[in-house]
């Protein structure tokens, strides 16, 4: 997968919609190219940190990036790059979080 395929499946990937081989090439690319990470985050903060902040909600970045990773767990159990998609969802969802955080100071 390439930047241009990577940007084109994020909204799939938010919408927790992608098919096992796409998800494993997702994640290849995000562990391997730190642009396309940072797009990844704030797409996440656009799609559903700021409609919450506007909607007078909580918002809980990390439970959105829990839930993600429990349903993309889900996805792809039984196959071998698991532990790679938890440390990559860890890592998104720790700056996530921060950028968050950042955000709300600003
Ligand atoms: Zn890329």
């Amino acid at each position: 997968m390439n930047c241009k395929e990577f940007e084109k499946n994020i909204p799939i990937f938010i919408g927790s919609n992608m098919e096992y081989e796409d998800l494993k090439s997702f994640v290849e690319h995000v562990n391997t190219c730190e642009e396309c990470r940072e797009e990844l985050d704030i797409q996440l903060l656009v799609s559903e940190g700021i409609a919450r902040l506007e909607d007078g909600g909580t918002l809980d970045l990390r439970h959105e990036m829990d839930k993600r990773m429990e349903y993309a767990l889900h996805d792809i159990r039984r196959h071998k790059t698991l532990r790679v998609l938890v440390g990559t969802l860890q890592t998104m969802a720790a700056i996530a979080f921060l950028l968050i955080i950042v955000l709300l100071l600003i």
